[in-house]
């Protein structure tokens, strides 16, 4: 069996060899290539990072209302997602809970608390709450507090809001798809109220753009118009930085229940080319809002032992909705078949099934422990396994198209950093 997890890859007349295993970089001369070819074909041991239970949680997603104002086409959250739901927005005492269970199971606290919903500026007293409660007990306790962010559709800023955002927040994602008829045709307010998302959205980033504190991303879905031609011109991407936001963090769709991509190859092909575009108009135009994305590559070859891990939902990452309910992921949030525990509950539950998560790795999937991109999948749309469970119904069966466009990602990425190597 061929030695899988070595790549090697010609750019500008370049050769460039990357192993997968030591997530090491190399120029190969030209001279040298059959050599590395034959070297290619004998097997070899493969090596992952230690399973290691983290003392920090990396992030708690805290859903303070299931609740949205608006109804996007696409959403993943369907009809989950209405003032119906049983508890619509969350409680003091349920955000006490929440963070009594999450302290006591991470004793070095929390890198990152993430406000969601639903719309999380709906329920703007409960993340006042939180940040008041998280900072008492972080003092008490003596450890070092979370930033904070926040996932908005941006549609209900107002001076109080940014107020807020100025003090406490790091970043702030509001989400919006480019111009305004690519964004209002997918993206419309709830209860078949009129305006424009779009344009209610951009005018409150002109309006805080000058006294902001936090930066601001935005996440936009690239939908199937976007991709109307074979080698698609990235106008909205642009289109949404010339609104003063410093990253756009580009997300492809997923095929949903409810949602299906028409032309499935069509659109992976075309999205490959979209996101090299982005990221080269990326590296041309490098910013201090944008360089950490760029740099994230960077450091995990800098590990150099790749992770066992998917991403990190369901031990680095956890969801907490609600009615106090824990889940891998705010992607799995409203599914009864994954919910970990309860804040409330006995906290062996939540142990248990966190072994879940801890046990999902790559090395036991027989495709994924043979792919060079193994180490780099974590940083990628490949590694999220809350796609595979929309698409697939299960967390351990990634989905090909988003393989597809991480692994080409990664390689035109790679080509460019051994290009300063
Ligand atoms: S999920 Fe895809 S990209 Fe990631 S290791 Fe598996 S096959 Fe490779
Ligand atoms: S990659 Fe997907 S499943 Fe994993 S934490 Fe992020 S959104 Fe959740």
């Amino acid at each position: 069996m061929a030695n899988e997890f070595l790549k090697l890859m010609e750019s500008d007349r370049e050769y460039i060899l990357f192993d997968g295993d030591t997530l090491k970089l190399y120029k190969i001369p030209k001279e040298k290539v059959s050599e590395v070819r034959d070297f290619m074909e004998k097997p070899r041991e493969r090596h992952f990072a230690p399973i290691e239970i983290p003392d920090r949680l990396n992030r708690l997603t805290l859903c303070v209302t299931s609740v949205c104002n608006l109804a996007c086409k696409y959403c993943y959250e369907g009809e989950q997602n209405c003032p119906e739901h049983k508890t619509p927005f969350i409680s003091f005492e349920t955000i006490q809970k929440t963070i009594d269970f999450v302290l006591s199971q991470y004793k070095e606290g929390i890198n990152c608390v993430q406000f969601f919903g639903g719309e999380p500026l709906l329920n703007v007293k409960a993340i006042r709450y939180t940040i008041g409660y998280i900072t008492e007990a972080c003092q008490r306790l003596s450890i070092e507090p979370p930033a904070y962010t926040i996932v908005t559709n941006g549609t209900l800023m107002n001076d109080e809001i940014h107020e807020l955002f100025n003090e406490h927040f790091g970043r702030v994602t509001f989400s919006l798809d480019g111009r305004k008829e690519i964004n209002d045709a997918n993206r419309v307010f709830a209860g078949g109220k009129k305006g424009s998302v779009y344009d209610t959205v951009a005018a409150s980033l002109k309006k805080y753009e000058k006294d902001r504190k936090y930066y601001v991303d935005v996440q936009m879905t690239v939908t199937e118009s976007q991709l109307a031609q074979e080698d698609p011109e990235i106008t909205d991407f642009l289109h949404i930085k010339d609104l003063g936001v410093g990253n756009v963090q580009i997300s492809p769709l997923i095929n949903t229940k409810d949602y299906q991509v028409a032309e499935r190859d069509q659109y992976t092909s075309r999205i490959i080319r979209y996101f090299q575009k982005c990221y080269d108009h990326e590296i041309r135009n490098i910013n201090k809002s944008n360089y950490y994305k760029l740099l994230s590559l960077v450091q995990v070859l800098k590990e150099h032992t790749p992770s066992d891990h998917y991403c990190g939902a369901g031990f680095r990452d956890i969801s907490v909705d609600t009615a106090g309910n824990i889940f891998p992921c705010f992607m799995f949030n409203e599914n009864p078949a994954f919910i970990m525990g309860n804040v409330e509950g006995d906290p062996e539950e939540f142990l248990k099934n966190r072994e879940i998560y801890l046990n999902n790795t790559i090395s036991r999937n027989e495709k994924c422990a043979k792919c060079w991109a193994h180490g780099m999948c974590s940083s990628g749309h490949a590694g999220c396994i809350g796609s595979y469970y929309l698409e697939n119904g299960t967390i351990n069966q990634p989905i090909d198209y988003n393989c597809q466009l991480t692994k080409s990602t990664f390689e035109d990425a790679l080509c460019k950093i051994a290009k300063f190597a």
